[in-house]
């Protein structure tokens, strides 16, 4: 079970969880916990250690270290009873005391690697880790927290966005979590944060805690990898543009890769992976709505009737569009464009090319347009391509069911739909796994594009 960071954003929140906890463990379940920061902590961290680098003032992690200090002994006093307190906040301050070592020598170095980093934003789950275990223990529980390298997660060197090794951690895992499980413990683990093979911390990339459950559940073999978080599961569109948009009961695991690419941002895009392998079932369930059974993601889809499942938005990316008829008949013009691209570290969203090969369409994250057309008008500085050009007023949008596939009239009931509408298709990809169309409109289109997606596909009705 994984608990997201609004799950312990407060100490009732927090005593809420462990009392969730409690309760499963006691209807004869093993459990292992991997938990996230008090919400808003990891931004926190990253922002007091680029301040500390780029202005060295060794006043401001003070007041930073105070505010922090201040949070987490509330919420320590709120979520743990009896004399337990005690030796939690021993660890804290022990905790709080490394953290504030490490960002006062970022004042005086003025630097910030990324293995400094990966340091000092581990602090956010160390420190809830430790409550969350010791609200356990006042419950009469036996636990223990651990660090996701401690608790076997073994990765790369490749700091802020670590990839796991997986047959190290498989067995590691293993040889770390299972004798706890035996002693009747239950092991509270750090989300987001793990070890190279030096033991150095190194962290998954942000929102990775899901990844590290699903990385702990896989290597175990679990019956099934549960992630608590703040909403009732994965829907069939964000309720905010769609009011009657409802909760998905099960989707597959391919439709649920879809989703996270695509916008839904309830699942971490990597978590499915590892629950693939060794084909453990995933739930998204809601702390705050406990008796709610969620979303489950399962191998197989729900049978073909539902053909489209979700209708997802993606704001925030920008179209570029590469033309010139000299781009025809010649190779290695995409290829230069997707190496200009990877270079510079921008990631494509979607891409689209006619046959005509005259054009080739992408969509990338729009903070990294600059970024992007200027590797593009480096890389063709002749005139293969006579022209690049670019629209950040747009929006993505993918229409996810794995039903999709081999089902004739999809396509044309998704544009005819829009063209009721009157939005305006600008581009579409479909890729072969025909499990998701993805086009892009204008944001003005944005919202009635997506609500009438939604309707023709009568993803609000009850089933
Ligand atoms: N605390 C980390 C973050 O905010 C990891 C997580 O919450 O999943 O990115
Ligand atoms: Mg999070």
């Amino acid at each position: 079970m994984k608990f997201g960071g609004t799950s312990v954003a407060d100490g009732s929140r927090l005593k809420n969880v462990a009392s969730l906890i409690k309760r499963f463990y006691e209807r004869k379940n093993e459990v292992i916990i991997v938990v996230s920061a008090l919400s808003g902590v990891t931004d926190q961290l990253e922002e007091i250690a680029r301040k500390a680098s780029e202005e060295g003032r060794i006043a401001d992690v003070n007041a930073f270290m105070e505010r922090l200090r201040e949070r987490h002994y509330e919420v320590a006093q709120e979520a743990i009873a009896g004399a337990e307190i005690k030796s939690v906040v021993e660890e804290l301050d022990a905790r709080l005391n490394d953290l504030e070592n490490a960002l006062i020598s970022i004042c005086h170095l003025r630097e910030l690697t990324g293995r400094s980093h990966d340091y000092i934003s581990s602090f956010g789950e160390r420190l809830s880790a430790s409550i969350l275990s010791g609200a356990l223990k006042s419950m009469k529980l036996r636990s223990m927290a651990l660090i996701g390298g401690d608790a076997g997660i073994v990765t790369d060197s490749n700091f802020e966005n670590a990839r796991p090794l997986f047959d190290m951690t498989n067995s590691k895992v293993q040889e770390r979590l299972l004798p706890l499980l035996k002693k009747e413990t239950i092991p509270v683990i750090t989300g987001f944060v793990a070890a190279d093979t030096k033991g150095i911390i190194t962290t998954l990339g942000r929102g990775g805690s899901d990844y590290t459950a699903s990385i702990i559940g896989a290597a175990v073999e679990a019956d099934e990898i549960w992630i608590w978080t703040d909403v009732d599961g994965i829907m069939t569109a964000d309720p905010r543009i769609v009011p009657e948009a409802r909760t998905l009961s099960a989707i597959s695991y391919l439709e649920a890769m879809e989703l996270s690419y695509f916008g839904a941002k309830v699942l971490h895009p990597k978590t499915i992976e590892p629950a693939i392998q060794k084909g453990i079932p995933v739930r998204v369930r809601n702390t705050f709505n406990p008796e709610h059974p969620g979303t489950l993601i399962i191998k197989a889809h729900e049978e073909i009737k539902d053909i489209v499942k979700a209708v997802t938005l993606i704001q925030n990316v920008a179209l570029i569009n590469i033309s010139g008829s000299g781009m025809a008949g010649t190779p290695g013009v995409a290829g230069r464009v997707f190496s200009a691209l990877a270079r510079v570290g921008a990631n494509v969203m979607m891409i689209s090319q006619g046959s005509s090969e005259a054009n080739i369409s992408l969509v990338i994250d729009e903070p990294q347009l600059d970024l992007s057309l200027h590797a593009l008008k480096r890389e063709f500085a002749e005139n293969i391509v006579k022209d690049i050009s670019y629209d950040e007023n747009i929006c993505a949008i993918a229409v996810v069911g794995a039903g999709m596939a081999g089902t004739p009239g999809v396509a044309g009931r998704v544009f005819s739909a829009l063209g009721r509408v009157g939005a305006n298709v600008m581009m579409i990809s479909q890729g072969s796994s025909e499990a998701n169309i993805s086009l892009v409109v204008s944001r003005a289109d944005a919202c009635k594009a997506i609500r009438a997606l939604h309707d023709e596909f009568k993803l609000g009705a009850e089933r």
